[in-house]
C-alpha cells in the first residue's frame, strides 16, 4: 500500500485490513514515498518520521509491515520502481498487489510504463468518504475497485487539527499520537 501517510491514519489501516481480507492476502507492506512531487506545495515530514510513524502504527498487526524502499531511493519516487524494487526483493513466486486510493490510482496510470506496471502487480482503488466510486480514468479489466468502511480521515485534516491543538486521538493510533507530539510535528502551517 503506497502513500505519504504524512501522518498515517486509521482510514489507511482500515483500507489495508478490507483489501487484505477481500483478496485473501498474506500480508500487507506499506510503502511510504519518498519526495512526493505531486505534493511539492507544501513542506513534507523528513520521510523518517513518516516512515517511523508508518512502523509504529503497524507494529501491532502480524500481517502489516513497513518497506523503505521508496524513502532510500533518491529523487521523486514513481510506481514504477516501487514496484521493480518489491518484486526484486521478493522474487517472482509471490503476486502483489498494489493498494492506494481510487483517486491517486487514475493519476498513477496515466503515467509512463503503464503496461510494466500491469506485469508487476494487480492494482486495487479503494474509495474514500467524498471521493466517488467512479472507474473514469482507469483501464478496465486491470483493476479492481472495492469500497471499505467510511471513515472520514485524511491526512490533510489530521495535520490541520494538531496546527490547532484539536485533539487526534482516535483518528491516528496513539502511537502516532505520542510520536507527532514528541518531536512536535505539524505546528506550524509549512511543516
Ligand atoms: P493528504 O490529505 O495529505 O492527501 P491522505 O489522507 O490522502 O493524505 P495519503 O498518504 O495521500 O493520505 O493516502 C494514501 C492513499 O490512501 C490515498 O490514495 C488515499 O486515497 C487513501 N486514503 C486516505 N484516506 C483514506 C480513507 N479515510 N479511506 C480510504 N482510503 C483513504
Ligand atoms: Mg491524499
Amino acid at each position: 500500500m503506497g502513500g505519504t501517510f504524512d501522518p498515517i491514519h486509521n482510514g489507511h489501516l482500515v483500507a489495508a485490513s478490507e483489501v487484505a481480507a477481500r483478496f485473501d492476502l498474506d500480508s500487507v507492506v506499506f510503502v511510504p514515498t519518498g519526495q512526493p512531487w505531486q505534493k511539492s506545495h507544501r513542506m513534507v515530514t523528513s520521510a523518517e518520521n513518516r516512515y517511523l510513524m508508518t512502523v509504529i502504527a503497524t507494529a501491532s498487526n502480524p500481517r502489516f509491515f513497513v518497506s523503505r524502499v521508496d524513502v532510500d531511493r533518491p529523487g521523486a519516487t514513481y510506481t514504477i520502481d516501487t514496484l521493480r524494487d518489491l518484486r526484486a526483493e521478493y522474487g517472482d513466486g509471490v503476486e502483489l498487489f498494489f493498494i492506494t486510493g481510487a483517486d491517486a490510482l487514475s493519476q498513477i496510470l496515466t503515467w509512463k510504463n503503464v503496461d510494466e506496471m500491469f506485469s508487476l502487480a494487480h492494482f486495487v482503488g479503494v474509495t474514500r468518504p467524498g471521493h466517488e466510486l467512479s472507474s473514469t480514468g482507469l483501464p478496465t479489466g486491470k483493476v479492481s475497485l472495492l469500497e471499505v468502511p467510511a471513515l472520514a480521515i485524511s491526512s490533510t485534516d489530521c495535520r490541520r487539527r494538531v496546527q490547532e491543538g484539536l485533539p487526534v486521538w482516535y483518528l491516528v493510533p496513539d502511537g502516532v499520537v505520542q510520536h507527532i507530539a514528541k518531536h512536535e510535528l505539524y505546528r506550524s502551517e509549512d511543516g
